[in-house]
């Protein structure tokens, strides 16, 4: 037995026994318990957890199959990080479909999720790019899925949040670039309707967009923000000029070092460190896509207890008031947020039955853990977020009520009648009747 946690280091961390998976061709081991792969532990509540279960690493399928220079098909173990695939394919003048906020994602999970990305907007999820995939059940013989080839299961693994099997190897298209540098544009709002503006001026002209939003500011600064967009530089060298990671958090603090102070000097400082007006500037795509990773382990400044994310979308017709009720009521509980993000979501439909998003604008904060964040503010927000007709997002998920869940994920059943027998997480366990 071993004790497994997720990024959010909160549900605690939950004994389950372990079994690495190194070779692809091995069958599922035979188990009296409910299995589950684990791919990175980059989701940050319970939807990778196997409380009492047998947890599957996935890490070890660590292979690239095969890679096509000409066509930037790939085709890779499920266990290979995106950083990894970024080394292999960015000389040759490839990147990522879509990537997450992180490189640390394994290409299962980046695939179990149905992750977004900065350019859903015009480029969907993951699961969009996804070719083929190969799934090992415990009740068939090994499956190839593809939009053709068992549609069904293809479309069910796609955001399937690991219950459909093991995923063994995934095929995607690449998308092309000619250099590797971001040329980004950045603007300042200062409350949300100037974020909605920004948003519908800059999305159009650029490929990938996120804002930060300083959600302490109150009053005439409710829903201040920096809008970041940035588009793939047309020329320059595609060999990368961004630092790898060099800073590290070496322990557990006793205490979250995130509280209201320390990020109210953090947001003022954030919001005057950019102009006011419109920001020309070129970066490497490692600062651009994957900002955090520079600090390994920065999930714990949040300290014994751990953290949340509490990421929501909501649709687009009720984006603004949502958004603007969201806002006051984490400022009415005087909870900040170091990482505060906003993105627009496009309309180009996600191919999983259970992905997250839908067209509308997604929020996502964190919180250090505590009794009151998941009994007092968390059910307001939820509220809010169903009133507006929009869903979390179970990556981040660790509070997340069963109603809740299935009301806003119609298909679950779907998904449950397509579950592998032998498969199961915490997270189902918590959301199912
Ligand atoms: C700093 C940071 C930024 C992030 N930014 C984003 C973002 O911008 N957009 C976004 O969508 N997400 C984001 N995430 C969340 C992250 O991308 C997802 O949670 C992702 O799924 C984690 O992948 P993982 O390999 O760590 O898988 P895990 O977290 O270990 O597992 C995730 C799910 O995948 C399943 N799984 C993993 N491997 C397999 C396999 N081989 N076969 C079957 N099932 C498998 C697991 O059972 C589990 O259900 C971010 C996370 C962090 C820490």
């Amino acid at each position: 037995m071993r004790s497994i946690e997720s990024w959010g280091r909160y549900p605690q961390a939950t004994p389950a026994r372990v079994t690495h998976l190194v070779d692809r061709d091995a069958p599922l081991p035979d188990s009296d318990l409910p299995m589950l792969v684990f791919g990175n532990g980059r989701s940050y509540g319970d939807v990778c957890l196997n409380d009492g279960g047998h947890v599957l690493l996935g890490q070890g399928l660590d292979h690239l199959i095969t890679f096509d220079p000409g066509t930037g098909i790939l085709c890779a173990e499920a266990g290979v990080l995106l950083a990894e695939i970024l080394e292999v394919v960015i000389p040759q003048g490839w990147f990522l479909p879509v990537t997450p906020g992180t490189g640390h994602v394994t290409l299962g999970g980046a695939v179990a999720n149905d992750v977004h990305g900065k350019n859903h907007h015009r480029a969907g999820t993951f699961g969009c790019h996804v070719l083929r995939l190969g799934l090992m059940r415990s009740d068939r013989e090994p499956l190839v899925c593809s939009p053709l080839e068992n549609p069904e299961m293809f479309q069910a693994t796609i955001g399937g949040l690991g219950l459909t099997g093991l995923i063994h190897w995934v095929e995607i298209q690449l998308a092309p670039i000619h250099a590797s540098d971001i040329e980004t544009t950045t603007q300042r709002f200062r409350n949300l309707d100037e974020f909605f503006e920004v948003s519908a001026a800059l999305d159009t002209r650029h490929e990938f967009s996120v804002s930060w939003i300083d959600c302490l500011a109150r009053g005439e600064s409710a829903g201040r923000g920096v809008f970041m967009a940035g588009n793939f530089a047309t020329s320059g060298s595609l060999n990368d000029r961004s630092r790898s990671p060099s800073l590290h958090v070496p322990f557990i603090p006793p205490i979250s070092l995130a509280n209201t102070l320390t990020i109210r000097v953090w947001n003022e400082i954030y919001w005057r460190r950019h102009p006011t007006s419109l920001a020309h500037s070129t970066q490497g795509y490692r600062s651009f896509f994957y900002p955090l990773d520079a600090i390994s382990n920065w999930n714990r400044i949040y300290g014994r207890r751990g953290f949340q994310q509490y990421q929501c979308v909501i649709p687009e017709e009720s984006a603004g008031a949502g958004l603007a009720a969201l806002l006051q009521t984490v400022a009415d509980h005087g909870r900040g947020s170091f990482l505060a993000v906003l993105k627009r979501f496009g309309h180009q439909a996600s191919p999983g039955l259970l992905s997250f998003p839908m067209p509308g604008v997604t929020l996502a904060l964190d919180f250090p853990q505590s009794t009151d964040v998941e009994q007092a503010l968390f059910p307001e927000l939820d509220a809010i977020v169903q009133d507006a007709g929009g869903r979390l997002y179970p990556a981040k998920d660790a509070h997340m009520a069963g109603r809740f869940f299935r009301r806003s994920y119609p298909a679950w059943e779907r998904l449950e009648a397509l579950r592998d027998p032998a498969f199961c997480s915490s997270f189902w366990k918590r959301v199912l009747p």
